[in-house]
């Protein structure tokens, strides 16, 4: 048994793709803890799987994979953090089971694709708050923005995806108006919300709030859909259904993981176009999102349907009785 630190400072949605691995390297026998953002830590120090490991660990700098790892070594000619996780998971093979950050894919000599899904459950321990709807609306979480705005989501696509859920359980919705990255919803998408009939209210409660209190909110939606960003992997690491829109990003890259996740995408011949959305659409248009297919979108939350009990047109098996009671700075 070894005792591991996986260090991954930043953002939200990366830290989160470290549970995964650090899961995996526990089944593997070792002792694991992530140690992350000081505002993010509180998640993490929820996920009970995790442990806080002694000092002397072995450190594991997801951050930065290319760096050396003390005591493990690492393989010529690729990234060093590579070897050193297929020794500590003993069988290569089962980097099946972490998150792709397509290289640990590639220290298993295994292609691209999707990634394996994990059994249903929430990995964080975390309640809802469902602003005490009762089961009478569907809460849809809805994340139009994201850090680089080439990620960012059509208001038109997110209402529509309103109008389906509404259309298919026969409820009314409650939008939840989830922080994406850094750019803050404009004004623009709320009204464009509160426009759409079958939405009876939109709630901005996440937007002034930090990652705990995001991911209550999370918690306590039926269904969250929107840019690839870090609320949707927190729907992920909450096992609550999830529909994740990619345009300019990589869906084998940081596509779902879950069960209860789907992907869309338009399926341009230009997509992926850079890492995190960072650089402008070449053509200015940006037609993997802003010309979204109402059909595929369609199609996509009809997926989830068959996702399971907690699909969002039965509503969730779940009950929402529980808050933290402590929060962490926003
Ligand atoms: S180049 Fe293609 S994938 Fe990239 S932003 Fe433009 S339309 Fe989207």
């Amino acid at each position: 048994m070894t005792h591991l630190a996986l260090h991954r400072r930043k953002a939200l949605g990366d830290v989160l793709l470290t549970l995964p691995l650090a899961l995996e390297l526990r089944a593997a026998g070792h002792t694991v803890s992530v140690r992350t953002d000081p505002r993010l830590q509180p998640l993490l120090d929820r996920c009970g799987a995790l442990t806080r490991c002694p000092t002397g660990a072995v450190e594991l700098d997801l951050q930065r994979p290319r760096s050396a790892v003390p005591g493990l070594g690492g393989g010529l000619g690729r990234p060093p953090l590579l070897d050193p996780l297929r020794r500590l998971l003993h069988r290569p093979t089962h980097l099946d089971g972490v998150h792709t950050l397509d290289r640990y894919r590639a220290a298993a000599g295994l292609p691209p694709g999707p990634l394996p899904i994990l059994a249903r459950g929430s990995l964080l321990d975390v309640e809802g708050d469902d602003g005490g709807r009762g089961e009478e609306v569907v809460r849809v979480g809805l994340v139009p923005t994201a850090s680089h705005g080439a990620r960012s989501v059509p208001a038109e696509a997110l209402a529509f995806a309103c109008a389906v859920v509404a259309a298919r359980s026969g409820r009314p919705v409650t939008a939840v108006v989830l922080a994406g990255g850094a750019e803050p919803p404009t004004r623009a998408v709320v009204d464009h919300l509160r426009r759409v009939a079958c939405v009876v209210d939109v709630d901005t409660r996440a937007l002034s709030g930090g990652p705990v209190r995001l991911a209550e909110l999370v918690a306590g939606c039926d269904l969250v859909v929107g840019a690839d960003t870090g609320p949707l992997h927190l729907a992920q690491a909450l096992d609550v259904p999830s529909l994740v829109l990619f345009g300019p990003t990589s869906v084998t890259r940081w596509g779902p993981w879950r069960a209860s996740a789907r992907a869309y995408t338009a399926g341009l011949a230009c997509s992926p176009c850079s890492g995190h959305g960072q650089t402008p659409c070449r053509f200015g248009h940006r037609a993997c999102l802003t010309g979204w297919s109402p059909s595929g979108l369609a199609s996509a939350l009809e997926g989830l349907e068959a996702a399971g009990p907690g699909s969002w047109v039965g509503g969730r098996a779940r009950r929402v009785t529980i808050k933290f009671d402590t929060h962490s700075p926003s």
